[in-house]
């Protein structure tokens, strides 16, 4: 493969897709063009003193669409954030939200920082700072733009986040709307931390109830008992694994980190490395796995389904030839270069798209915001209601003579709790996208893959909105 396909920015890989998945739709080009572009970008500098010394930041917020508001995407920290990932991030987010019928359009936001460099307090000035001024300027805003965790943050510094903003603004009675994975305690709504990556497994079991898709990446059954390699153990890795592991009967028979990676082909238990790591801070001589220096080898191994869940381009035209795995499942977003894609796709290895897999996060994110617009938890109304209710069927049931079991008595009176909702809302969410994405596969002769009939559902939702605001004619 030539240099130049490696040069591709992150936003040129998304943009590539992009107009192959256009080119399969009857839109004009000029909205075409429009809803590809990044609509506004914020760039802030700003000074934060630190053991004495003046340090200055740099960091983006970017705003992909706007056909529906709030704009919504996280916020990364990362040494190497740049304002062309944001935007790919952006744009991705748009796409993401209109593939599962969230009511967002996209952005997303980088800070120049390393947090592993700086201890909490001064992790908490950064982020303050930076948060007063996306306040200042709308680019946070519970009816404008709202941000969530992303690489490099997480529940702590939505809530540093969203505790700034109540201070901006007190008179915002949905101040606490601003920002989505706040904790619990905070206004977050349970379930969110575990999103992501509970929505991967949601789509990977959809994906295997559809026999004809299983097929054609050469797999057969169910995901029990499926060799898995992960490439990330973060937030969305962890939870995909752990899940996949412990629910699914799945094998984790390899785990890609930052220092290396290990493998056991008897599957590990995920609860037991991570563990580890937490003590330890990588996985390197975790006792129970072989452990390989070089970690990014390791995506080259034999595997059923290999899930990046890191971060863009790992896999990518220089390594793509050697994958053997049959099934990638996109956690990550942008884990596959457009190049790769092309190699991988000629070898017959099925990918499900990142703007369809690893949506699950911002699913419940959207279900977070309407709980903190509507200032009341999921079921807090209903909940014992329904448990009187089924009570009065299952006394109906016994006293006709059909007798339940106990165990089903017990699960069958019990009302539904904001966990089991906000599970049931993200299976259901995941489930409907996939369907409408494969069907559009199966049946239009001119989409030739997932991820193409991920983005044309996307653009062509997009577009619909537009032309029904009669921005377009
Ligand atoms: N950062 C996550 C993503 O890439 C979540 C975004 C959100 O919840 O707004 O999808």
């Amino acid at each position: 493969m030539s240099a130049t396909h490696e040069e591709k920015s992150f936003r040129e890989n998304v943009n590539l897709t992009f107009d192959i998945a256009a080119a399969t739709l009857d839109i004009p080009d000029g909205l075409a063009y429009y809803i590809k572009g990044v609509n506004n970008v914020y760039q802030v500098r700003f000074p934060v003193k630190i053991n004495g010394r003046m340090e200055s930041f740099i960091g983006w917020r970017a705003v992909h669409t706007e056909h529906k508001l709030p704009a919504k995407g996280g916020i990364r920290f990362s040494p190497l954030v740049s304002q062309d990932e944001v935007e790919a991030l952006a744009a991705l987010m748009s796409y993401k939200c209109a593939l599962v019928n969230v009511p967002f359009s996209g952005s997303k936001g980088g800070l120049v920082v390393d947090p592993k460099q700086h201890d909490a307090d001064t992790m908490e000035r950064i982020t303050r700072r930076f948060a007063f001024e996306l306040i200042r300027k709308d680019y946070i805003n519970p009816a404008i733009n709202v941000p969530a965790p992303d690489m490099g943050t997480g529940a702590r510094e939505m809530a540093w986040i969203a505790s700034t903003y109540a201070a901006q603004k007190p008179d915002d009675i949905n101040h606490l709307g601003c920002v989505t994975g706040k904790p619990v305690t905070q206004g977050g709504i349970r379930g969110r931390t575990e999103a992501t990556g509970r929505g991967v497994v949601f789509g990977l079991r959809e994906f295997f109830r559809h026999p004809e898709d299983v097929k054609q990446a050469r797999l057969e059954g169910k995901l029990e008992g499926k060799n898995i390699i992960v490439q990330g153990l973060g937030n969305v890795g962890y939870y995909a694994a752990k899940i996949l592991q412990e629910e699914d009967g799945a094998k984790i028979v390899a785990i890609i980190e930052w220092d290396g990676a290990i493998t056991n082909p008897q599957g590990f238990n995920i609860e037991d490395v991570a563990e580890y790591k937490k003590h330890q801070g990588g996985i390197k001589d975790y006792p129970r796995g072989n452990y390989i220096a070089d970690g990014a080898s390791v995506l080259e191994h034999e595997c059923d389904i290999l899930i990046p869940a890191a971060m863009e381009g790992v896999i990518n035209a220089r390594n793509a030839v050697h994958v053997k795995a049959k099934l990638i499942a996109e956690a990550a977003n942008g884990p596959v270069t457009f190049d790769a894609e092309a190699i991988l796709k000629e070898k017959g290895v099925v990918m499900i798209p990142d703007i369809y897999l690893n949506a699950g996060g911002v699913v419940v994110s959207y279900f977070e915001w309407i709980k903190n617009l509507s200032h009341i938890r999921f079921g807090r109304m209903t909940r014992r209601w329904e448990e009187a209710q089924n009570e009065l069927l299952l006394d109906a049931m016994q006293s006709s003579g059909r007798p339940v079991s106990d165990d089903i008595a017990i699960q069958l009176k019990q009302g539904a709790s904001e966990l089991e909702l906000v599970r049931s809302g993200l299976d259901d969410s995941m489930r409907e996208a996939f369907q409408q994405l494969r069907e559009l596969y199966w049946l239009n002769d001119k989409v030739h893959s997932y991820r193409i009939a991920a983005m044309a559902l996307a653009i062509e939702k997009i577009a619909l909105s537009y032309r029904e605001m009669g921005v377009y004619p």
